[in-house]
């Protein structure tokens, strides 16, 4: 390497070292000038310290040099005490009142507030999240505190912030109707994120109740634990239900479920455990690590909060790797499982970039993990509409083939299987309501002939259009089969033996007085014989009443062909 390589290289480093840590200075904090009476401060320079011993007397934090941020700002993980500092001062010749905001104050342990003119406190307030008595100064997620300021008045405000795990705020600064305003916006865009997820959840659950298919299952319980999580992380539950403190912390438990459900998830779509053991056995390893955690987070919420950041690591590098493997072996779904979780991976390294304090406060990285699941969710919908479409036509296929098993490529007709299948099927109907039912065979009388004198083709014609013929005669609720070569059965329910006797002999006449044309001006004539004999209801049996019928075809046969006979005892 050369050495302007080298440099370039440290340049490089440096810059992404100085890029990753937080926009901090040790300038002395600038006073914000409170003018008019419309005040709406969003953007202004903040001090910080971090009180390492979390327990500083407020005293020695006034004495502490203090650094210059945004008002906006993460300060990232194990910095469970911060203290801010704002200077202000009234520069109206009225005195005015101002309202301080802590819009993420929701998700704190506590929040006091000291206000020091000339170096004196003049006022505390501290606002406990878990204790209901100090919670008037909650509205809706937000910690609002009035703060009086005298004309050409100069107050210190010191906030002293305390969270469970991450250290992340915002403050602002409002007059009384920005106040208002700046409340009632807050969380429609959440409410709508969390709606989103809500429709899929219910659907999904609908399609896992329907079609039993585990996947919906699991696809709705990653959406339950991931809409719960940013229902509660970016404060819609704080909003709604006004829920804040150790109690609603402990939900943050469902952010372990999400890679828990969706693991299960993609070893199902890719149906791992049959077809890729090796993939399996890794996904398998990577769930017993989560499932542990989350137990884990029974006990220890927090403990098991910073091992997330581990294991949300590994559990990434690990299923990227599957979706890649799935993609070189030409999986169907891989690629759109590789760009769905591709997103939720890109985000939420965003997010836990942010939260580590490395990357600023902005929208996008202060929503990453949520901004994440929501176009993973949207993506993985289209994976399963594919399997739908792939359960559908295999369904379709299914049927198609059912089709063509039960039917006589010839005719058209049902072929002797399916007839025995749905004769058998309509008997236990016919036993219960005891209606009498008859049954039919049908043969082309010297069919031989036809074959050899006109051949196997136009005896195929003949056999078909006696099909037809016999089937246009055929009720819906008859069974008309093909039986053999050039010989049908029909089973005509609440047929009795005579009225059966009338069906066949129309049948057999509407023949006789028809013929087949062969070519342009040459017609062949062909007649058939027909045997019929009644299911006995007192001893209901298909074989039996068939074996009848043929008896009483061969006695059409034996006394000249072209007519019908009835089967008698
Ligand atoms: P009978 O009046 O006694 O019924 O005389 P037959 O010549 O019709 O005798 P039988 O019913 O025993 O003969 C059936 C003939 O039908 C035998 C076979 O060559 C012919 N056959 C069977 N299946 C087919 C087919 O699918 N196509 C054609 N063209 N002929 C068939
Ligand atoms: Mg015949
Ligand atoms: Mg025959």
């Amino acid at each position: 390497m050369t050495s302007s390589r080298i440099s370039s290289f440290i340049f490089t480093l440096l810059f992404l070292c100085f890029w990753l840590l937080p926009n901090t200075t040790f300038a002395s904090i600038p006073v914000q000038l409170i003018q008019g009476d419309s005040v709406k401060l969003e953007q202004f320079k903040i001090g910080y310290f971090v009180d390492t011993t979390e327990k500083m007397p407020f005293e020695k934090v006034k004495q502490q040099t203090f650094q210059t941020t945004e008002n906006r700002v993460s300060l990232g993980t194990n910095k469970r005490t911060a203290w801010l500092k704002i200077n202000l001062e009234n520069a109206n010749s009225t005195a005015t009142n101002i309202y301080l905001h802590h819009p993420y104050a929701y998700h704190n342990k506590a929040v006091e507030l000291y206000e020091v003119v000339d170096g004196k406190l003049i006022r505390e307030r501290q606002l406990r999240l878990d204790d209901k008595e100090t919670l008037h100064w909650m509205y809706r997620g937000s910690a609002v505190f009035e703060i009086a300021l005298q004309p050409q008045q100069h107050k210190t405000i010191y906030i002293k912030n305390l969270v469970y795990s991450h250290q992340w705020l915002a403050l602002n600064l409002y007059d009384k109707n920005q106040s208002k305003r700046a409340l009632l916006s807050q969380f429609t865009d959440i409410a709508l994120l969390v709606g989103m997820l809500l429709a899929l959840i219910i659907y999904n659950f609908l399609l896992f109740f329907s079609s039993r298919l585990k996947e919906h299952l699991f696809y709705a319980c990653y959406l339950v634990c991931g809409g719960y999580w940013i229902a509660l992380s970016y404060g819609l539950f704080a909003d709604l239900f006004e829920a804040y403190g150790s109690s609603t912390f402990q939900g943050h438990l469902a952010l372990g479920g999400i890679p828990i459900f969706l693991l299960l998830f993609m070893m199902t779509i890719f149906e791992t455990k049959k077809n890729y053991p090796i993939e399996h056995w890794a996904l398998l390893a990577t769930l017993s690590l989560l499932i542990g955690d989350f137990f884990y987070g029974l006990i220890d919420i927090v403990g098991s909060l910073k091992n997330a950041t581990t294991l949300a690591s590994i559990m990434m590098a690990i299923t990227l790797s599957v979706t890649i493997s799935m993609l070189i072996r030409k999986h169907p779904l891989a690629l759109f499982f590789l760009l769905g979780h591709g997103l939720f991976v890109i985000f939420s390294t965003l997010a836990v970039l942010f939260y580590k304090g490395s990357l600023e406060f902005n929208y996008i990285n202060s929503h990453g993990v949520g901004i994440g699941i929501m176009l993973e969710a949207l993506v993985l919908s289209l994976i399963i509409a594919y399997r739908i479409r792939t359960i559908e036509s295999l369904k379709a296929n299914q049927i198609d083939l059912q089709i063509l098993a039960s039917t006589d490529p010839l005719t058209k007709l049902f072929n002797r299987r399916h007839f025995n299948i749905a004769a058998n099927h309509l008997l236990e109907k016919i036993k219960l309501s005891r209606q009498p039912a008859s049954i039919a065979i049908i043969d082309i009388d010297h069919f031989k002939k036809i074959n050899d004198t006109y051949g196997h083709a136009l005896g195929d014609k003949a056999i078909k259009s006696v099909a037809n013929m016999i089937k246009g005669q055929c009720r819906n609720e008859d069974i008309l089969a093909r039986y053999g070569g050039e010989e049908f059965v029909i089973l005509m329910p609440g047929t009795s033996l005579k009225e059966s006797y009338n069906v066949v002999e129309r049948i057999r006449k509407a023949l006789e007085n028809s013929s087949i044309t062969i070519d342009k001006n040459q017609l062949i004539n062909f007649t058939i014989s027909v045997g019929v004999a009644e299911i006995n209801l007192d001893k209901p049996n298909l074989q039996n009443t068939i074996d009848q019928a043929d008896k009483a075809l061969y006695r059409a046969k034996d006394n000249g062909r072209n007519q019908s006979q009835l089967f008698a005892e």
